[in-house]
């Protein structure tokens, strides 16, 4: 049973709340905090036997907005009628939720610094403040480049908040690495912030689920399994949210199809309102893992546009990409980086894709929520 106070209720009110699910034998209360856009939201989780809890009880208290039963699943994550408002949330002076598309470009592997220096300052030209740069690089192969790993952290730490830049999603594969990631920022003076970002090889890697999940500090980039269901990874969040930390972006990037070409992996995107519908994560899409190579159509426009465009005219609240302003000598997924040159345009596709879905949204084609009920 989930217990949502109203928005801002004074910390004697959750206390209340606490007190009375305690008198229940085999319940165990949990609070959970979201800052939502309407501000700070606490909600009182009832864990155990809450079968003969009655939901009246915990309705009339003071500063109780909302009480819902909810099964096990999805507990933390799961949107059991939550609002627009308690969608997402807002980390480092940056909002992630579904009223806006976050763009987030950068580097699948950080290289050399004169690379970053050029990531970070075009990032700056074209009004972005997010970017991804991969410190840890989990690669198929032992042989492959591994990434620089901790030594690089103050470099690219400095050159990002020289350009203002707010967030850079960084791939963990190790609690080891979380650590090293706060270290720097601290020793940077906060210059910029890190999205600790799961990689599909760890999505079930329990451990450092619940190890990311019991930091405050850091909001968690999640990305899907490649094979496994979509209800596994959304088990695998709940594991990060429960321990937590609530604040996780679910990252949709491709599955193994087995069937190969001509993508990298089966583009996904359409699982967008499904996420959206069942969670209250903001839902990333990342177009450069799902199609992984730069072809150019006929109609003149990378594959990856299309596809980012795909999740983004269906509510995606972030895109994750790569770019490399030397692609051939990548050292990581050089052939699905796009170059620099794309960036503006990629922007501007992105803004004009995401115009259309708002144009969409405020047309009289969506049903009023008056007339949802019977099609839910
Ligand atoms: C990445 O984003 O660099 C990456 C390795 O992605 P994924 O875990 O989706 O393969
Ligand atoms: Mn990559």
């Amino acid at each position: 049973m989930i217990v949502t106070l109203k928005a801002n209720a004074p910390p004697e009110a959750v206390e209340f709340v606490v007190e009375q699910a305690r008198r229940f034998a085999g319940v165990q209360p949990r609070v959970h905090r979201f800052v939502g856009q309407g501000g700070s939201v606490a909600e009182v989780h009832l864990i155990g036997d809450t079968q003969k809890v009655p939901e009246q009880l915990f309705a009339d208290l003071p500063g109780v907005r909302r009480v819902v039963r909810v099964s096990h699943k999805y507990r933390v994550i799961g949107r059991h009628g939550r609002g627009e408002a308690e969608v997402g949330f807002e980390y480092n002076g940056v909002r992630f939720d579904e009223s806006s598309v976050v763009l987030c470009a950068g580097l699948c592997a950080v290289d050399t610094p004169e690379h970053v220096e050029i990531m970070m300052r075009e990032l700056a030209r074209n009004g972005l403040n997010c970017t991804r740069m991969g410190a840890y690089k989990p690669r198929t192969s032992p042989y492959d480049f591994q990434g620089l790993g901790r030594d690089c952290l103050p470099w690219v730490f400095e050159s990002a908040g020289r350009h203002g830049v707010k967030v850079i999603a960084m791939e963990i594969c190790d609690a080891r690495q979380m650590d090293e990631i706060l270290a720097a920022l601290d020793l940077c003076g906060g210059a910029t912030g890190v999205m600790l970002q799961i990689g599909t090889r760890n999505a079930q890697n329990f451990e450092l689920l619940k190890q990311a999940g019991q930091q405050a500090r850091l909001p968690v980039l999640f990305k899907r399994g490649m094979g496994i269901t979509l209800e596994e990874s959304l088990n695998a969040v709940e594991y990060v949210a429960s321990e937590g930390q609530p604040n996780v972006v679910f990252c949709l990037r491709g599955v193994k199809s087995h069937l190969g070409e001509p993508h990298r992996n089966l583009v996904d995107f359409a699982h967008v309102p499904v996420l959206r519908a069942q969670t209250r994560l903001p839902v990333c899409v990342d177009p450069s893992h799902s199609v992984g190579r730069l072809r150019i159509v006929p109609d003149g426009l990378p594959e990856i546009f299309h596809a980012a465009g795909q999740g983004v005219l269906v509510g995606a609240s972030m895109v994750l990409v790569d770019f490399h302003p030397d692609p051939h000598h990548a050292l990581c997924d050089g052939p699905q980086a796009l170059t620099m040159d794309w960036l503006p345009r990629f922007k501007n596709y992105l803004e004009r894709v995401r115009a259309c879905y708002e144009g969409i949204l405020a047309s009289d084609l969506p049903l009023k929520p008056e007339n949802r009920r019977d099609l839910a």
